[in-house]
């Protein structure tokens, strides 16, 4: 069983509770307030040697974990509030909990919220953040708002974060300019915040890739009742993937990889001339990679042939 099948089983709810307006399943839930906005709400854990290396610096992990986090409320189109931080530590470093917690302020600042609880705890070293925030209800970009005819972008680029933890494992070597890019991606993912502000209103569907694009895709079309096609020569390399010879591998790091955190969303024919304008005057860093039609999963072509994969993205307890 993997973390869907338990999440399905043992905790999902068909019907929304008094005050929800969307309730498991999103990147965020939304729960009506006294004013016109919805609350959003997401958490996230970052457990060590699982979300990030166990040798990781406090800086890099703070940065990491509110970014990550962030990237849920990005990927529902909500504006950045509040957050709070469960925070279990092995034991009391004085100059960890410094570099940690200058560098959590930092982002916090840079995002434009604050933190405003928490909890703190000893054991395994774990950081949970609670992100809140808050969005229109018409504007919330649902994984279930994708329909047949939508056309699919991604921003930014694919598989620089999958290629950081490879060389992180050891599994391959790049150079120390490269390193430094490929860590900046992976400890540095950029919240979609800018993008979503651009794009408000003209898009459907959206989430931000957490496991990789074929499984966080997989979470739209298992939503809308839709199927996804996806041109695989139109995925958006950095210029490094680009220039990476082995043309298979960095494929794989794109579509399964995971931790990119940038926002895939769907766009209706009418708007979509709109958004081609601005990824094309460069003011929206965005690609189109495919649409959505009527049936059910995700289906990648090279060439106009159906191209299979096995593993479509990270799962836990599998
Ligand atoms: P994301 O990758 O966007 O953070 P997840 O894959 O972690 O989302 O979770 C998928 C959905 O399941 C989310 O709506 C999340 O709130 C919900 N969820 C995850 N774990 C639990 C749980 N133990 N109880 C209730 N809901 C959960
Ligand atoms: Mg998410």
């Amino acid at each position: 069983m993997n973390e869907f099948d338990l999440i399905a089983r043992y905790f999902s709810t068909e019907d929304c509770a008094r005050g929800v307006s969307l309730g498991i399943g999103d990147d965020c839930c939304l729960l009506q307030t006294n004013n016109r906005k919805m609350f959003a709400v997401s958490v996230d854990t970052l457990v060590s040697g699982v979300h990030f290396p166990a040798n990781a610096s406090a800086k890099n992990i703070a940065e990491r974990a509110l970014r990550v986090c962030l990237s849920d409320l990005a990927a529902i189109a909500a504006e950045p509030k509040w957050f709070t931080l469960a925070l279990t530590l092995p034991d009391v470093d004085e100059s960890w909990l410094k570099d940690f917690s200058a560098a959590l302020k930092e982002n916090a600042e840079l995002y434009n919220c604050s933190l405003v609880g928490g909890d703190t705890t000893k054991g395994p070293l774990a950081i949970t953040l609670q992100v809140m925030g808050e969005v229109l209800e018409n504007e919330a970009t649902k994984r279930s708002a994708a329909c047949p005819g939508d056309a699919i972008y991604v921003t930014g680029t694919l598989g620089d974060a999958a290629a950081a933890l490879a060389a992180i494992n050891g599994e391959i070597e790049f150079g120390q300019s490269e390193m430094e890019f490929l860590l900046d991606r992976f400890y540095r993912p950029m919240p979609r915040f800018y993008e979503q502000n651009k794009i408000r209103g003209l898009i459907n569907a959206a989430i931000d890739i957490s496991d990789g694009l074929l499984a966080d895709l997989k979470h739209i079309c298992d939503q809308s009742h839709v199927a996804a096609q996806i041109n695989l020569e139109a995925l958006p390399f950095s210029d490094l993937l680009e220039k990476f010879p082995d043309s298979a591998r960095r494929e794989k790091w794109a579509l399964t990889g995971g931790d990119d955190y940038e926002l895939c969303f769907t766009v209706a024919g009418k708007n979509k001339k709109l958004i081609d304008e601005m990824t094309l005057s460069g003011t929206l860093n965005a690609t189109e990679i495919g649409s959505i039609m009527e049936g059910s999963g995700v289906h990648c072509y090279k060439q106009d042939q159906l191209i299979q994969f096995e593993q479509q993205g990270y799962l836990h307890f599998e």
